[in-house]
């Protein structure tokens, strides 16, 4: 999970690498409620999930408070790379001596960590590799423990850093080491890393990118992840710890099953077949029937949803689990229609079940079968 600046700026904050402060607005509104209370001259930054805003525009500076709300407002809705801007990020502007760069990331090949630093920063690291190979340092770092002193220490020498910054620097480098080990980063990165005209060392952007992975040890950036997804069912599946599918827009079947080979062999077979899967939603493992009737209405909530294909194959889920749970949904379902296959632990109970009840709901044996039945109605 790629984090927007003002996000790493928390990684940043935990680990304390020192950075600028600064506020967040995604509104005109925001911007000028904001705007009389803040230390002239101020950055103005887009907060989008790329580099190179600064030469995208977005990256502008404001003299006045008037300024600070048109500037904002320009940066607002620009799209840079794509990208649409949702929000800036703002700061009290810092003099700049130098830029410089540091960055921790993932060695491909050795499958280790790599500190790059460059005392020439502030452009993109393909361009400083290539206008500037020879002030590159590049040192794999060893797995498990701290960073060692010596890695740091080569990088001052290689690049000739002065020894008035190397105390602060070899802070930083620690620092961001930590971070990027602590927060399980894929890249943690500091562009510019800044020499104020005292000698400070600054970093004045921060690119975190958080393996999604190890998410579920670092609670802290849920909200953010959900802030990043712009699809609400998404963000609502996710609430319920479901993963929410996306398929095609124009479809009219959802899937709902458990576990992303079943999702996806189902997808597969009722595509072939000449059907479009609108979305799909993955229970996970050991549903109860109370999910599973949330699942139902997340994703009868979902615009052109007309049929629901339900495939569990229970292991730990009990099918009769999911019998109660399409049971306690029904009320709610309007004319959607449901079609159920069943497997697996308590398959009887289950199907004994959704047979005594009423309305829109057909039950089926088999994928194949199930498949061919969900044609014929659809179809019909
Ligand atoms: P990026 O282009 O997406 O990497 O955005 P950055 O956050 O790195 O900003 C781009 C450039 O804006 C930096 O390299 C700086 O030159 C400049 N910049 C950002 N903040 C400040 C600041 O506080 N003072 C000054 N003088 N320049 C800044
Ligand atoms: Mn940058």
């Amino acid at each position: 999970m790629k984090l927007l600046e003002y996000m790493a700026r928390d990684v940043f904050d935990a680990h304390d690498i020192p950075s600028t402060s600064g506020v967040i607005a995604g509104s005109v509104e925001e911007l000028k409620n904001l705007a009389p209370d803040l230390l002239y001259p101020m950055v103005i930054k887009a907060q989008v999930q790329t580099g190179g805003r600064g030469k995208a525009g977005g990256v502008k500076f404001a003299d006045t408070a008037n300024e600070f709300i048109q500037k904002g407002k320009e940066i607002l809705g620009m799209t840079i790379k794509g990208l649409t801007v949702e929000k800036v990020f703002c700061y009290p502007k810092v003099d700049i001596d130098r830029e410089m760069y540091l960055s921790f990331t993932l060695d491909r090949k050795t499958k280790l960590p790599v500190m790059i630093f460059s005392p020439e920063g502030g452009v993109e690291i393909n361009e400083i590799a290539e206008k500037n190979p020879e002030k590159l340092v590049k040192q794999i770092i060893p797995a498990g423990g701290k960073l060692d002193d010596f890695f740091i220490r080569y990088a001052i020498d290689k690049t000739g850093l002065e020894e008035e910054l190397a105390g602060q620097f070899t802070e930083i480098c620690r620092k961001l080491y930590d971070a990027f080990i602590g927060h399980d980063c894929m890249l943690a990165e500091i562009n510019p890393l800044i020499v104020d005209p005292e000698g400070k060392l600054l970093a004045l952007d921060s690119k975190v990118d958080i393996d999604d992975n190890s998410l579920y040890r670092h609670p802290e950036m849920l909200p953010y992840k959900n802030e990043m997804t712009s699809d609400a069912t998404v963000r609502e599946a996710r609430s319920f710890d479901f993963l929410f599918i996306p398929v095609k827009d124009e479809g009219n079947i959802a899937v709902i099953s458990n576990g992303s080979g079943m999702i996806m062999s189902t997808i597969d077979l009722i595509s072939k077949n000449g059907m479009d899967v609108t979305c799909a939603l993955d229970l996970g493992g050991g549903a109860t029937s109370d999910r599973i009737k949330e699942a139902l209405r997340i994703v009868a909530s979902r615009e052109n949803v007309d049929t629901i294909f339900i495939n569990i194959f229970g292991g730990i889920t009990r099918c009769d689990e999911i019998a109660g749970g399409i049971d306690a949904a029904m009320a709610n379902l309007g004319e959607t229609r449901l079609m159920v296959r069943l497997e697996g632990t308590n398959k009887e109970a289950g199907l004994k079940r959704l047979k005594s009840l009423k309305g829109n709901i057909r039950i089926v044996e088999g994928l194949d079968e199930g498949v061919a039945a969900l044609a014929e109605e659809v179809k019909a």
